[in-house]
């Protein structure tokens, strides 16, 4: 039977999840052979399949000290196993750092996650629930399991995401190539669409995305229009470029004021997560008269979680004085603030006077590239033995992991799988040399770069 897992840090209401998909009466299977005691573990048919669900929280008790330590080895093993992991977090407390540990965790173990944010009853909740996009985790489904909201969609979820019934879990086939195997592990195909490049223009409020908007139509030859079906706020936009065409995803989004309800940050986060969705690229605005901002940072951060690849766009230049050391002052605190932005491309233009907008869109242009790019897999490995050669994994616990092959599994964005024993136990610093290495020597710059580790033996 496929496995599902219920996962998530103490309190979020993991049990009453999964009481309400196995059934009460259903309860425990306990004692079967093989299985600890205290495994919390039921059948469940949902939407007409029949699944396992196990629950974490059973295994909480006997694990170690440690909030972190708890967690941790509640889901090693059960996460591991899983074919689909539902990740919880409560709604009404918001991320906490525990959330955002474990997410970053479960984010390297590869395996399908469904995000639920639990305790969401009402408006409210719904609201919350957002937040729990910058988990980097997709989109969070709002539920409230206590209030039995949601459990519908829950159920469709998960059906939705588990392998075909009409294939064996585990192919037994030997000879796939490591490609195959890569794709096997459930990564999706990279294939780019058909049709214009997405875009999205981001930023807080009065960075200048309008004025810039406004411009890009000004310059480009444009076509506007409402398109049929849509309401008329969201209107396509069209850039036309040497390359073709550019689609302006959501410039709704550039024009929705703040609810009452709605701090003018909330709502720039909030916006811009709604744009992330629907782009591939994104140019996040900055005024560059004020440095950068926490709140530039977090929508980097959703940009990068959110795997798009980033163009930064100081605007206002016009009013800058000291510009050199402008420019290197605001790409050093991105590039230190987060990791995977090293390299990102910068342009500086003024919207207002139009001065250095031209070097925009190639800039986009060159961007997309980088995050549709392959490596090729002989060069990627020639590299990687180099790398290991010239710095060993770490001893952990007095034995050295080994480290056997890469291969890229996907683009958009560059997505790798590095194969060895016990990688789970490779320091994210070593992670970090391989993934800034990867970033120099294959021309990735600027790209949020995947490294999902495998063990194989
Ligand atoms: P948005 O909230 O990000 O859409 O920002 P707006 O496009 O509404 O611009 C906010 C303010 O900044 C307005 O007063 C603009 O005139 C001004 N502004 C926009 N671009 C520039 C620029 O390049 N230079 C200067 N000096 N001011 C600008």
């Amino acid at each position: 039977l496929p496995v599902v897992v219920i996962a998530g840090r103490p309190n979020v209401g993991k049990s009453t999840i999964f009481n309400r998909l196995v059934g009460r009466r259903q309860a425990l299977v306990a004692d079967t052979p093989g299985v600890t005691r205290d495994r919390k573990e039921g059948q469940a048919i949902v939407r007409g399949r029949a699944i396992r669900i196990i629950d974490t929280a059973g295994l909480e008790e006997a694990a170690p000290d440690t909030l972190y330590g708890r967690m941790r080895a509640s889901s090693e093993s059960a996460v591991a196993g899983a074919d689909l992991v539902l990740f919880c977090i409560d709604a009404r407390s918001g991320i906490t750092p525990a959330d955002q540990h474990f997410a970053n965790w479960l984010r390297r173990q590869g395996r399908p996650v469904l995000l639920i944010a639990n305790k969401a009853e009402g408006r409210q909740g719904a609201a919350a629930a957002m937040e729990a996009f910058s988990l980097g985790l997709g989109t969070p489904l709002a539920m409230s399991a206590e209030h039995g909201e949601g459990v519908a969609d829950l159920m469709s979820e998960i059906v939705d995401r588990l392998p075909p019934t009409d294939l064996p879990p585990v192919k037994k086939v030997t000879r796939r190539s490591r490609r195959e195997d890569a794709l096997a592990e459930g990564e999706e195909e990279d294939v780019r669409p058909p049709g214009p490049l997405r875009l999205a223009i981001v930023g807080r409020p009065n960075a200048g995305k309008s004025t810039l908007l406004n411009r890009l139509l000004g310059e480009e030859r444009m076509i506007t229009g409402p398109e049929p079906g849509l309401t008329r706020d969201s209107i396509a936009v069209m850039l036309h470029d040497d390359e073709g065409p550019i689609q302006l995803v959501d410039t709704a989004g550039l024009r929705r004021k703040a609810r009452i309800d709605e701090t003018l940050e909330k709502m720039s986060v909030s916006a811009s997560i709604e744009a992330l969705k629907m782009a591939e690229v994104v140019i996040l605005v900055l005024d560059a008269t004020l440095g950068v901002h926490e709140q530039d940072l977090q929508i980097a951060r959703l940009i990068e979680r959110e795997g798009r690849c980033c163009v930064l766009a100081l605007n206002k230049w016009d009013a800058v004085e000291d510009r050199a050391v402008t420019r290197q002052a605001i790409k050093d605190r991105i590039e230190t603030s987060l990791a995977q932005m090293r390299g990102i491309p910068v342009v500086s233009f003024s919207a207002m006077t139009g001065a250095g907008i031209n070097r925009l869109l190639p800039t986009v242009r060159r961007a997309y590239e980088v995050w549709n790019r392959r490596v090729p897999t002989g060069a990627l490995n020639r590299w990687f033995e180099m790398m290991v050669e010239r710095h060993p994994p770490p001893l952990v616990d007095g034995r050295r992991l080994k480290l056997r092959y890469i291969t890229q599994a996907k683009s958009r964005p560059p997505t790798f799988i590095l194969f060895g024993t016990r990688t789970d136990q490779l320091p994210e610093d070593y992670q970090r040399y391989l993934v800034n290495g990867m970033r120099e020597t294959f021309d990735l710059p600027g790209t949020p770069i995947r490294l999902l580790l495998r063990a194989s033996s």
